[in-house]
């Protein structure tokens, strides 16, 4: 037991997490897509006592937090179930996701329903923008986090990069929770990513770490991406929330939203592992409250921590 007063306990770091990943997709969401998703968020974009309404990225986040306080263990059904009726087109699904979803709706079972759109399943963001929940969950028993991600993910993000980007996000906010320094944190994912396309882009935040070089937001997106793709996005997040790991949340919400492209999922997966990292107590309590529905976030992290520490490890 540290009695360090400067610690950040592991709760502190679980609110972070979830609220950081929320005020991501939240201040993401109105940069996100063409010029017609912008104008439609214009509109949809504030809850009627003004506050930033967040996306999908949150909305399935808070499914999967449900479904494991409740069971405490990753179970593909009970999360179908509840993905699907979460669904709601005001949320931002992508098109696919939501073809998925309306099809579990109307009663197809999810291994049928998340081939149904791509033979080999979605290679989109959509797994890795939850994953996060699952890094958290699985933070004290590492060697599960890839079967509970693949768990997740398959249900709605079937092909292989999906999980494996969805891997390698779990698997930085698990090492964030336990305070790993940004270079543990990078060459874990190094050991972890099996497709070139990860590893490429790893080898090039290495590099750029090394030549202490920052990269502006046009270098980055440029060189790690920043589409909808699961290998065009999530080292873009891991980057980024590595690179700001030290400086203010705001800060780097402004740098994801110069980075451009899908803003709101970028967003998510940089927040969550910027708050993994630092706490929620370092999220300033203006940024928290302009976002909908905060103190249900707040709990329901809290009720993922006390799941998480009284569900064995072995
Ligand atoms: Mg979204």
């Amino acid at each position: 037991m540290t009695m360090d007063p400067d610690a950040i306990s592991a709760a502190d770091r679980f609110e972070g997490c979830v609220l950081g990943l929320a005020l991501g997709d939240a201040m993401g969401a109105p940069y996100e897509g063409g010029i017609l998703e912008r104008t439609l968020w214009r509109v949809i974009g504030r809850t009627r006592d003004g506050r930033r309404r967040w996306t999908d990225d949150t909305q399935m986040s808070v499914d999967i937090m449900e479904s494991v306080i409740e069971l405490g263990r990753i179970d593909s059904d009970d999360l179908s179930a509840r993905f699907a009726l979460s669904y709601h087109w005001s949320r931002g699904y992508g098109p696919a996701t939501a073809k998925v979803l309306k099809r579990i709706r109307r009663g197809v079972h999810w291994s049928k329903a998340s081939y149904s759109v791509f033979r080999d399943g979605s290679f989109g963001n959509g797994a890795a923008m939850r994953a996060p929940i699952i890094g958290l969950f699985d933070a004290m028993a590492p060697e599960r986090i890839n079967q509970s991600v693949a768990a997740s993910a398959i249900v709605t993000h079937a092909h292989e990069l999906a999980i494996q980007g969805a891997q390698l996000i779990a698997h930085a906010v698990a090492a964030s929770v336990l305070g790993e320094s940004s270079e543990e944190i990078l060459s874990r994912m190094t050991e972890l990513a099996l497709d070139e396309q990860f590893r490429s882009r790893l080898a090039k935040v290495r590099q750029w770490r090394e030549a202490g070089q920052q990269p502006s937001p046009r270098e980055v997106a440029k060189a790690l991406g920043n589409g909808i793709a699961a290998t065009h996005s999530c080292v873009t997040a891991i980057f980024i929330a590595l690179a700001f790991r030290d400086r203010l949340i705001a800060n780097m919400l402004e740098f994801v939203v110069r980075v451009g492209g899908d803003t709101d999922t970028i967003g998510a997966m940089a927040g969550a592992i910027w708050g993994a990292g630092n706490g929620a107590s370092k999220i300033p309590e203006e940024l928290v409250t302009a976002i909908e529905q905060h103190q249900r976030l707040r709990e329901l992290a809290i009720a993922l921590y006390q799941r998480t520490i009284s569900t064995p490890t072995l």
